[in-house]
């Protein structure tokens, strides 16, 4: 299925990191009649384009999804209220009220009836937890998210948010596409504020010891959970593959390079050109043990899967959020705002 530059494409969450970098490769490619919608006002959003229809709406209404969806003929809905695990664990009723976004996403694609693809962006937070037990990095499959035991809060919104496409697509005939993120970094993302992930807060964490000269940082847990992280061209490119293909079931969208905590940290050393005495806070939220992304089922549909190199895709991070942090010590007005966090 393909979709005609002069045809028009919805990205809700546009305001946001993914959403961000999707609106920006779709410009690229030369996507015309592009609407971009988020609860942030316009001058909060990571990237806007003011060739595109920016607006500013909360999805959590129904007539603001109605609004959104307007002749839309692809729909990506990237809007969540989200955050690292610092964020959702001490969030689970906001995490799981992003169910609101969905449903009325959903229900305005079929009113207007002229969305020939619906996109849901899922995450790995589905998967079952007593699977991820282990720090020896366990590559989960698809299946493994059932019998379900997401992760509280925001992995059950996610499950269940999943089977409403399903669900959609089999009664109504909406042809939606569910992605399983696994942990996305990059550039024209959260880096401070208590919504940033691992690799933005450990970059961060890094740039301050090195600018500082305290050559000292904290990291959350043991530093033997293991993880795998996506890049975010690799998540773009794959969301954009996952919807033109004929795969109809949650599919996995990760890399498959799984690292310790402590191996991230290395890396961000190593591109800062420092070592850093660890201290580890055992108290503070780690999530699972371990979790990779089997890229088996992906690979047999699309002959691809996410390949850039943690240390590359780590180093254009790095740069990206060092020159944030001088801009923001020099006071000078940085284009990435503090998400509203809620304590
Ligand atoms: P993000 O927080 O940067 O972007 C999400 C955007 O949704 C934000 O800009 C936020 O303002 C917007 N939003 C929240 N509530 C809204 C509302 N009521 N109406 C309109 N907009 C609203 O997060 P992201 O990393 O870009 O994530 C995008 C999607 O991918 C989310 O669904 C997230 O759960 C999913 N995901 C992300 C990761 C990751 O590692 N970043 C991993 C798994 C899944």
């Amino acid at each position: 299925m393909s979709v005609g530059i002069n045809e028009k494409i919805l990205v809700a969450g546009a305001g946001g990191f993914i959403g961000g970098a999707l609106v920006a490769l779709l410009r690229k490619q030369g996507f015309r009649d592009l609407r971009a919608v988020d609860v942030k006002p316009l001058d909060e959003w990571y990237q806007r384009f003011e060739d595109v229809e920016n607006l500013s709406l909360d999805m959590n209404l129904k007539e603001n999804c109605e609004t959104a969806a307007e002749g839309a003929v692809e729909i990506y809905n990237l809007a969540a209220n989200m955050g690292g695990m610092g964020f959702i664990e001490s969030n689970k009723a906001l995490c799981m009220l992003s169910v609101l976004i969905n449903t009325h996403m959903l229900q305005a694609a079929l009113k207007h009836g002229t969305a020939k693809r619906f996109f849901y962006a899922s995450s790995a937070c589905v998967y079952n937890g007593d699977k991820q037990k282990t720090f020896e990095a366990p590559s989960l499959k698809e299946a493994d998210a059932y019998p379900a035991l997401a992760e509280d809060g925001y992995g059950w919104e996610k499950l269940f948010s999943e089977r409403m496409c399903r669900h959609f697509m089999e009664d109504f005939g909406l042809a939606t596409r569910v992605a399983r993120f696994h942990n996305v970094y990059g550039p024209w993302g959260t880096w401070f504020g208590g919504r940033e992930k691992a690799p933005a807060a450990i970059c961060r964490k890094v740039i301050e010891a090195k600018v500082s000269g305290k050559h000292e940082i904290e990291i959350w847990g043991s530093g033997v959970q293991t993880r795998s992280f996506m890049f975010i061209d690799d998540c773009t490119d794959g969301i954009q593959r996952i919807m033109k293909s004929e795969i109809l079931e949650p599919i996995n969208l990760g890399s498959s390079e799984a690292v310790t905590i402590n191996q991230l940290v290395d890396i961000a050393e190593d591109v800062a050109g420092i070592k850093i005495k660890r201290k580890y806070d055992l108290s503070a939220p780690k999530g699972v043990n371990g979790r990779n992304s089997d890229n088996t089922l992906i690979q047999k549909h699309l002959h691809w899967e996410p390949s850039t190199p943690l240390r590359a895709g780590l180093e254009k991070t790095y740069r990206w959020i060092y020159d944030q942090y001088m801009a923001r010590e020099r006071g000078e007005a940085s284009v990435v705002r503090e998400s509203g966090i809620v304590r």
